[in-house]
C-alpha cells in the first residue's frame, strides 16, 4: 500500500487521545448531565461511548502497558507496579514491556506521535517522529523527555513541568491537597496544549493521572453512601472530586480546540473507580491457615508473638498519636522509619522452605511458591501446585465480610485462565474481587495484626474493572452507547483509524462499529517496531519511584 493510500484511508485525520486515569461513568455521566462537565457532555452527545473493561488486576500498571501494546500481560510481562522476586521486588519501567507499543509501530510507519504523562513510559523511548514526556513511575532525577531538551524548550514561557503531586494526602489536610492537585491539572493541561499547538503530530495522547489520585483520596466526600462520608465537610471539599473532574474537563476542551476540527478524539481510562471500605491482610490469612510459615529463629518468633498480640510499628504509632507525641515520630526520617519496619515482621521472616503461597500486590494477588519460579520455591510444579492452589482457594473462601458475615469473595481469577504468552507465569496465580472491590489487600507484608482494617492511609476510593471509552469526531457515530469494549481493543482501533494494518499479535479487536461507514480491517503479521532492551532502574531511581508510590498508597506496608 502506498503512503498516499494510507493517508486517504485515514482521510489525513488526526487522533487525540485523552486519558483519564481511573475515570468512571458512575461519576462522568451524572456530572455531565448536570452541566458540570461540558466537554465530556458534548463528546458523549456527539460520539460513541461504552464501558471499557480493564486488565486483571485493574491497576494502572499493567493497564496502560496492555493498552499500549494491545496485548494481555502474559505477552508483555507487566502485571503490577512491582515484580516480585522472592523476599523482595523490582520496580517495573518502560523497558519491562516486552512487546512493541502502538507508539513504536506508528513511529516506524512515519506517523508522528506525541505523548504526555502516560504511566510506565520512563525511560522515554527515543523513537523517530515522536516526542514524549514520561508519566507515573518516573524518578525525580531522570531525563523524562525525548527529545531531552523538550522541557527546557518551553519552561521559560509556561513555567516548570510537574509529574507528581507535591502534597501527599492525609486526613484533615484536604485544603492543601486539593490546591496542589488542581494546580497539577492546570500544569498538565497547559503543557499538553502548548505541545499540541507547537509540535508536529498525527497522534497525540495525554493522561490526566489526577482523576485517579484524587479519587483515592476524596471519594468519601463525594459519596453519601460511604461509611466514612462526612456530612459536615465544607462544600469545596464535598465537591472536591467533582471540581477536579471539571478542571480536567476544561483542559480537555482546550486541547480539543487546539487539535482542530478534523481530529478524532478518544477518551479512555485505564480502569474505573468506586468506594473502598476495607483492606485485608492476606499474608496473615495465609499464616493463620499454615500456608505461610515464619522462620523458627528466636527473633522472628518474638516478633510473631508481638504481632499476634497486636503490637506492631503501626499500633505503636497510633498509640503515639493518641498521646500526642506522634510529631516526634513524624520527624524521624523515612529511611529510619523503614528500617524499623524492616526489623519488624517482613518477607525476610518468612520460612520459604515451608511456605507454599504468599501475597504481594495491592488488589489481592497471591502467588504459589513453585519451584523453579521463585528463588526458594517449595512446591513441585504440576499436581502439587494444583493441590496448593485448591488449599489457598478454600482458605480464601472461608473469609467473611467483617460486618455482614457473608462470604467476602465475589470472584477468584486464576492466572492460568487469564493470561497467555511467554510471561504468563510472572503473573499472580490467584487474584480476588472482594465485595465488588470495596475490599482490597495490603500491597506488601502488612504490619497490622488484624485480618481486616477499615482504612489504609487515607484512601476511601479504589479501582474498578469498568472504565470509560468515548470516541467522537469526523466519521464517528453520534450519541450512541455501545456494548462494553476492552482496554486491549483501543490500540488496534487507533491503528485502524489511522489507516494502518493491525498486527495479528495484538489481542484486542478493532471497534469498527464506532464508525458511521466502517472500512475493511487489514492485518499485518510482523512486529515492525522497536522495543528497548530491558534495563532496571538505578538503586537511586528505584528508591525515588518507590517513594512516589508510597505517597500514593500503592506501596504501603
Ligand atoms: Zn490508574
Amino acid at each position: 500500500m502506498s503512503e498516499q493510500d494510507l493517508t486517504s484511508k485515514s482521510n489525513g485525520k488526526k487522533l487525540l487521545i485523552l486519558g483519564l486515569d481511573g475515570g468512571t461513568f458512575n461519576l462522568v455521566r451524572p456530572w455531565a448531565e448536570q452541566g458540570h462537565l461540558p466537554t465530556l457532555k458534548r463528546l458523549l452527545d456527539e460520539g460513541v461511548s461504552c464501558d471499557l473493561n480493564s486488565t486483571f488486576p485493574p491497576v494502572t500498571s499493567p493497564a496502560w502497558p496492555s493498552f499500549m501494546t494491545g496485548m494481555n500481560p502474559g505477552k508483555h510481562g507487566v502485571f503490577d507496579f512491582i515484580r516480585p522476586k522472592g523476599t523482595d521486588y523490582d520496580m517495573v519501567n518502560a523497558t519491562s514491556i516486552q512487546q512493541p507499543t502502538v507508539w513504536a509501530r506508528f513511529a516506524r510507519a512515519g506517523t508522528k506521535v506525541g505523548m504526555v504523562n502516560i504511566p510506565v513510559t520512563y525511560p522515554p523511548q527515543k523513537l523517530d517522529n515522536s516526542f514524549i514526556i514520561s508519566g507515573l513511575l518516573s524518578p525525580r532525577s531522570g531525563t523524562i523527555s525525548h527529545p531531552a531538551d523538550l522541557i527546557k524548550k518551553y519552561e521559560g514561557k509556561i513555567g516548570p513541568y510537574r509529574i507528581a503531586p507535591a502534597v501527599q494526602y492525609s486526613r484533615g489536610h484536604e485544603d492543601a491537597y486539593i490546591k496542589d492537585i488542581y494546580d497539577l491539572v492546570r500544569t498538565r493541561g497547559k503543557w499538553a496544549t502548548t505541545l499540541v499547538e507547537n509540535e508536529a503530530w498525527d497522534v497525540f495522547m495525554v493522561v490526566f493521572g489526577e482523576t485517579d489520585i484524587g479519587s483515592h483520596a476524596l471519594w468519601r466526600f463525594a459519596d453519601e453512601s460511604h461509611p466514612q462520608y462526612d456530612p459536615d465537610a465544607p462544600d469545596h471539599i464535598k465537591n472536591g472530586l467533582r471540581n477536579l473532574y471539571a478542571l480536567v474537563d476544561e483542559q480537555m476542551g482546550k486541547l480539543i480546540e487546539a487539535a482542530g476540527e478534523d481530529t478524532i478524539v478518544l477518551v479512555m481510562s485505564d480502569h474505573g473507580f468506586g468506594p473502598l471500605h476495607y483492606t485485608v491482610n492476606l499474608n496473615l490469612l495465609l499464616m493463620q491457615t499454615g500456608l505461610m510459615q515464619l522462620k523458627r529463629k528466636p527473633l522472628t518468633q518474638l516478633k510473631a508473638w508481638l504481632f499476634k498480640n497486636g503490637i506492631s510499628p503501626q499500633t505503636i504509632y497510633q498509640f503515639a498519636e493518641k498521646l500526642g507525641v506522634h510529631n516526634i515520630a513524624a520527624r524521624v526520617s523515612k529511611k529510619q522509619r523503614n528500617a524499623v519496619f524492616r526489623r519488624f515482621l517482613s518477607y525476610d521472616d518468612v520460612d520459604w522452605e515451608r511456605t507454599v503461597a504468599f501475597s504481594m500486590g495491592h488488589v489481592g494477588q497471591i502467588y504459589i511458591n513453585t519451584r523453579g519460579r521463585w528463588p526458594h520455591g517449595s512446591v513441585e510444579p504440576g499436581y502439587e501446585e494444583y493441590e496448593v492452589r485448591e488449599k489457598v482457594i478454600s482458605a480464601l473462601n472461608g473469609m467473611r465480610h467483617p460486618e455482614t458475615g457473608e462470604p467476602i469473595i465475589d470472584r477468584i481469577i486464576l492466572g492460568s485462565e487469564e493470561y497467555s504468552g511467554p510471561y504468563a507465569d510472572r503473573g499472580p496465580d490467584i487474584q480476588l474481587i472482594m465485595d465488588g472491590y470495596r475490599c482490597i489487600s495490603f500491597p506488601l507484608f502488612a504490619t497490622t495484626p488484624k485480618l481486616f482494617t477499615e482504612q489504609i492511609r487515607g484512601d476511601s476510593g479504589n479501582h474498578r474493572r469498568e472504565g470509560i471509552f468515548i470516541a467522537s469526531g469526523p466519521g464517528i457515530k453520534k450519541g450512541e452507547i455501545r456494548e462494553t469494549a476492552h482496554i486491549l481493543d483501543v490500540a488496534p482501533t487507533m491503528m485502524y483509524l489511522m489507516g494502518q494494518p493491525v498486527p495479528t499479535e495484538m489481542d484486542g479487536q478493532v471497534l469498527t462499529d464506532i464508525l458511521e461507514q466502517p472500512w475493511e480491517v487489514t492485518y499485518s503479521e510482523t512486529a515492525d517496531a522497536d522495543i528497548d532492551p530491558e534495563t532496571g532502574l538505578s538503586t537511586e531511581e528505584a528508591e525515588e519511584v518507590k517513594d512516589r508510590l508510597r505517597g500514593l498508597g500503592y506501596l504501603e506496608d
